[in-house]
C-alpha cells in the first residue's frame, strides 16, 4: 500500500467508467474536475462515474472541484494562431474581437485602469512576453514583443506585476461553486488565492450553504507567499500549483517554495498536494523522463501528502499507465526510512491540546514499539489530519459513521477509511475495529497496536485515550 497520494484530473481522457476504473485500481485517491474546462453535464458524468467506481470496488475516491479564480486569458485569435516578432507593438483591448498580430482581446476589464508601463505580460505559460508601453486607462494597453512566437486562441495570461483587481471568486466561480455543492464534493479548489480573506469568503459561502465541502487554496501568485502563514492557517489543504507558481515567481524559486511549503504544511497538520508537469511528457510518451521520476520522488521525500497529475491524466495517451509509473515511484521511495516519523509536539495548551497530545504520542509510541498500525475512531476526522501529518510509519486506520467524511479524509497522507457505525462501548469497539482489520489482513496475530478514540463513547467528544495491545 502506498502512502503517498495521487490527485488526477479528469478529462476526456478519463471520463469512461472502465478508464477511470482501472486508474483507481492502480492508486488514484483523488480525482479533480477542472471547471476552467468542460460543460455541466460532463462534470455530472464525471462525478456519478467516480461515485459508482466507489460503490463497484468499495473504495473512497473524493472529488475536487477545482475553481478557476481570476484566471485571465486572450480571446480567440484568427486562423487558430498569429506569430509574434520581437520588437513589434501589439495592443491588448478589453473591447471583444477576434485577435491577430497588432491586436487582441483579454478578458479582463479593469486591465487598462490596474497596468502601468514597464510591466510585463506573460501569454501561455511564460512562452510570450509582452512589456507595457502605455495604457489608455480605459480599454486599450499598448505593449512591445520582448520574446516572441505563436500566440494561439484562449491562452492565459499572467501578470506578475500587476496588482490584479479581479475578486478572487469571479461570477463563474460562484456558478461553478454552487454546482459542485449541490454534488456535495467533498474538497473546493480555490485558483491564484492572493488572501486568506479569499478562503474565508469561500468558507463562508460554503457554509451559508450548510455543505461540509472542505477547501484548498491553490497557492500560485507572489502575494499568497506575503501571508501564506494566515493562509495555511484558514485552508484545510494547500496546492503548490507550480505551473502558474512558476511563471508569476522566476521559475528557479519554486523548488525551495515547495519545500518552504511542504514544512509549514506539515508543522500545522494541513495536507498538502504537488501539482503540475509532474509526469508531463506521459501526455504523449508511455514512459516518463528520468527527470521526471525524480521530481516525483522529490515530493515524496519532501513529504507531500499527494502529488498531482494534470493534462497526463485529462488528455494524455496513457491515463492509466501514468497512474501505474507514478505509483511505483511511489512505492520505491517509500522504502527510505528517511520519509517516516516527523513528529511535532504541540505547545499551545489549547482546546485541542489533549487531543493533539495523544496524537502526537501514538506516534511516538508507534516509533518506539516498532507498531503496525495506529487505529482511530473519529467524528470530525481531526485525529486523521493529526496523525498523518506526523508521518508515522505504522499504518493509519481511520474509523467513522460518515461516508463523506471517509472519502474527504482519502486525501491525507497514509489514511486509510473503514466504515464503522457501532458506537456502543470501547472494549467493543476496539475489539471489532482490529477485527475488520485482521480479517482483510491488514494487521495478524502478534502485531502490536494502537487505538485512540474518546471516552465515553456515547459523547463522541474529542480523542482522549489511548490502547497499546496485541492483536489476539
Ligand atoms: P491549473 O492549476 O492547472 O488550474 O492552472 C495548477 C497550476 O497552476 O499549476
Ligand atoms: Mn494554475
Amino acid at each position: 500500500m502506498k502512502r503517498t497520494k495521487i490527485v488526477a484530473t479528469l478529462g476526456p481522457a478519463s471520463t469512461a467508467i472502465e478508464v477511470l476504473e482501472e486508474m483507481i485500481l492502480a492508486g488514484v485517491n483523488v480525482c479533480r474536475i477542472n471547471f476552467s474546462h468542460g460543460s455541466y453535464e460532463n462534470v455530472l458524468t464525471q462525478i456519478n462515474n467516480v461515485r459508482a467506481v466507489n460503490t463497484k470496488l468499495n473504495t473512497h475516491v473524493a472529488i475536487l472541484a477545482d475553481l478557476q479564480g481570476p484566471k485571465l486569458r486572450i480571446g480567440v485569435v484568427e486562423n487558430n494562431g498569429v506569430e509574434l516578432i520581437v520588437g513589434n507593438e501589439i495592443i491588448i483591448t478589453t473591447k471583444e474581437c477576434t485577435g491577430n498580430a497588432q491586436r487582441v482581446y483579454i478578458t479582463y476589464p479593469q486591465f487598462p485602469k490596474d497596468v502601468k508601463a514597464g510591466e510585463n505580460i506573460l501569454i501561455d505559460d511564460g512562452k510570450l512576453l509582452l512589456r507595457v508601453i502605455e495604457t489608455n486607462g480605459i480599454d486599450e494597453v499598448k505593449s512591445v514583443v520582448v520574446y516572441g512566437g505563436t500566440l494561439s486562441s484562449k491562452k492565459g495570461v499572467n501578470l506578475p506585476n500587476t496588482k490584479v483587481s479581479l475578486p478572487c471568486l469571479t461570477e463563474k466561480d460562484l456558478k461553478d461553486l454552487d454546482f459542485a455543492l449541490e454534488q456535495d464534493v467533498e474538497w473546493i479548489g480555490l485558483s491564484f488565492v492572493r488572501s486568506y480573506h479569499d478562503i474565508a469568503d469561500l468558507k463562508q459561502i460554503i457554509h451559508t450553504q450548510k455543505k461540509l465541502a472542505r477547501v484548498v487554496a491553490k497557492i500560485e501568485k507572489p502575494e499568497a507567499l506575503l501571508e501564506i502563514d494566515k493562509i495555511i492557517e484558514i485552508s484545510d489543504a494547500i496546492m503548490v500549483a507550480r505551473g502558474d507558481l512558476g511563471v508569476e515567481l522566476p521559475m528557479e524559486q519554486v523548488p525551495l517554495v515547495q519545500k518552504m511549503l511542504v514544512r509549514k504544511c506539515l508543522a500545522s497538520s494541513t495536507p498538502i498536494i504537488i501539482a503540475t508537469q509532474m509526469m508531463e511528457s506521459m501526455i504523449t510518451n508511455f514512459a516518463p523522463t528520468r527527470a521526471e521520476v525524480n521530481d516525483v520522488a522529490n515530493a515524496v521525500l519532501d513529504g507531500a501528502d499527494a502529488v498531482m497529475l494534470s493534462g497526463e491524466t485529462s488528455v494524455g495517451k496513457y491515463p492509466v499507465k501514468v497512474i501505474e509509473a507514478m505509483s511505483r515511484i511511489i512505492v520505491n521511495v517509500e522504502t527510505d526510512e528517511s520519509i517516516y516519523y516527523k513528529e511535532q509536539s504541540s505547545v499551545s495548551k489549547n482546546l485541542t491540546f489533549v487531543t493533539d497530545s495523544i496524537c502526537y504520542n501514538a506516534c511516538i509510541m508507534a516509533k518506539h514499539a516498532d507498531v503496525k498500525a495506529i487505529v482511530s475512531m473519529t467524528n470530525s476526522g481531526y485525529t486523521a489530519f493529526r496523525i498523518a501529518s506526523q508521518r508515522p510509519q505504522a499504518q493509519i486506520f481511520i474509523f467513522t459513521d460518515n461516508h463523506s467524511l471517509l472519502t474527504t479524509l482519502n486525501l491525507l497522507w497514509g489514511v486509510q477509511g473503514f466504515y464503522y457505525d457501532k458506537y456502543e462501548s470501547t472494549d467493543r469497539t476496539i475489539a471489532e475495529t482490529l477485527e475488520i482489520l485482521k480479517s482483510n489482513h491488514f494487521i495478524a496475530t502478534d502485531d502490536l497496536v494502537i487505538n485512540i478514540m474518546s471516552m465515553p463513547m456515547k459523547e463522541r467528544g474529542r480523542t482522549n485515550m489511548l490502547k497499546l495491545s496485541q492483536v489476539k
